[in-house]
């Protein structure tokens, strides 16, 4: 089969054996006599689709009883507006920490709702880095705290336990959900697109605790209104269905290879295998600091920027693709989620070792 190693941001590469058995479920699920993207949301057979992919989410996370988990649209920039919206709760402000393109999109569209306070920042160095907790201006008053816990551009990764005490945390893990074991309880709140880590594009999954529920913003939408999503089980109107479903084989698949605690073992390796290359190179050069090292997205440049058209045409040529950096960081990126298998990021290490040869 030609299947490329694809090393997309997102949306990202699925695992193929949850393709596969949505395949074979495509136009007939369980007997049904139909595909899950032509049933009721209402049925006792989507019904069931759903309420697995909460469970199983809910046990390969350790999610506690007193979270919800909200199965929602509009992507994680939706979220920039939702948290604030939802989580202000008559307070003047909230804390951001600012590590890049994504922390300043929520910072944004944050201000729209009440004041903003930068707890602490890393643009002075291109956004490289995360600055250490200990740096962080906390106000004791904020409504909650928001992190970018993966910055997916930068490849800047929060590893640290961080506490703020009696103030929510609020992470964005749209690109680091299910990477590795995470405390929950630690959280507020947590959301991520599905489009990195989890399943297709147009699923978002808010983690929320329950006693931040139910004192919105005036004018918030009924949509964006958490407790109104908890109290209809993500069917106040009708969700999206076949998005759940494929997370919900994704989960399965997690569990079945040993859950979070196995995905992080396997994460790691494949990190070090591409951080050990640009560690031994001096043709290769990773922009991030050692502690903020991504383990799901990797920036890297070439020495000589000239030769970036001619990386990527040869990695098309071996089967890698979508290997070009953003432009605000430059070269390349490789996205390793979950769904990369060890051989792709083998062949991309084993790639650069061999263009280094050739051309230093
Ligand atoms: C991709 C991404 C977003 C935006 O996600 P959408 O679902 O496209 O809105 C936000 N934050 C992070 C960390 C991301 O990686």
């Amino acid at each position: 089969m030609d299947r490329v190693f694809n090393f997309s941001a997102g949306p990202a590469a699925l695992p193929l054996d949850v393709l596969q058995l949505a395949q074979q479920e495509l136009v007939n699920w369980h007997g049904s006599g139909m595909s899950v993207m032509e049933m009721s949301h209402r049925g006792k057979e989507y019904m069931s689709i759903q309420a697995d992919a909460e469970a199983d989410l809910r046990e390969l996370m350790s999610i506690p009883a007193n979270y919800k988990v909200l199965f929602l649209q509009g992507g994680a920039s939706l979220q920039f507006a939702a948290v604030p919206m939802n989580l202000l709760r008559g307070k003047a402000s909230a804390d951001y920490l600012n590590t890049g393109e994504w922390s300043k999109k929520a910072i944004k569209e944050a201000k729209k709702y009440g004041g903003v306070n930068v707890v602490a920042s890393s643009e002075d160095k291109n956004f490289s880095y995360a600055p250490a907790q200990s740096t962080w201006k906390l106000d004791p008053n904020a409504a909650y705290v928001h992190i970018t816990q993966n910055e997916t551009i930068g490849g800047v990764e929060i590893f640290d336990a961080i506490d703020t005490s009696a103030v929510p945390l609020v992470s964005d893990m749209s690109s680091n959900i299910l990477s590795r074991p995470m405390d929950v309880s630690k959280y507020g709140l947590i959301y991520a697109g599905a489009q990195k880590n989890i399943g297709p594009a147009g699923l978002t999954i808010v983690i929320v605790r329950e006693d931040l529920l139910g004192q919105t913003v005036a004018g918030t939408p009924t949509m964006l209104d958490y407790k109104i999503q908890a109290e209809n089980d993500s069917m106040y109107n009708t969700p999206p269905t076949y998005g759940i479903y494929i997370a919900g084989l994704v989960f399965k698949m997690l569990k079945a290879k040993g859950g979070l605690a196995a995905m992080e073992q396997v994460n790691r390796a494949k990190a070090k295998i591409l951080y050990d290359v640009l560690d031994a190179s001096s043709f290769f050069h990773s922009p991030v600091a050692l502690e903020n090292r991504s383990l799901m997205n990797i920036p890297f440049t070439l020495k000589n920027a000239d030769l970036d058209e001619e990386f990527l045409k040869g990695a098309k040529a071996r089967g890698m693709i979508q290997l070009k950096g953003h432009r605000s960081v430059g070269g390349m990126r490789a996205s390793i989620y979950n769904a990369m298998p060890v051989e792709g990021v083998q062949a991309l290490a084993d790639y650069m070792k061999e263009f280094e040869k050739t051309k230093a």
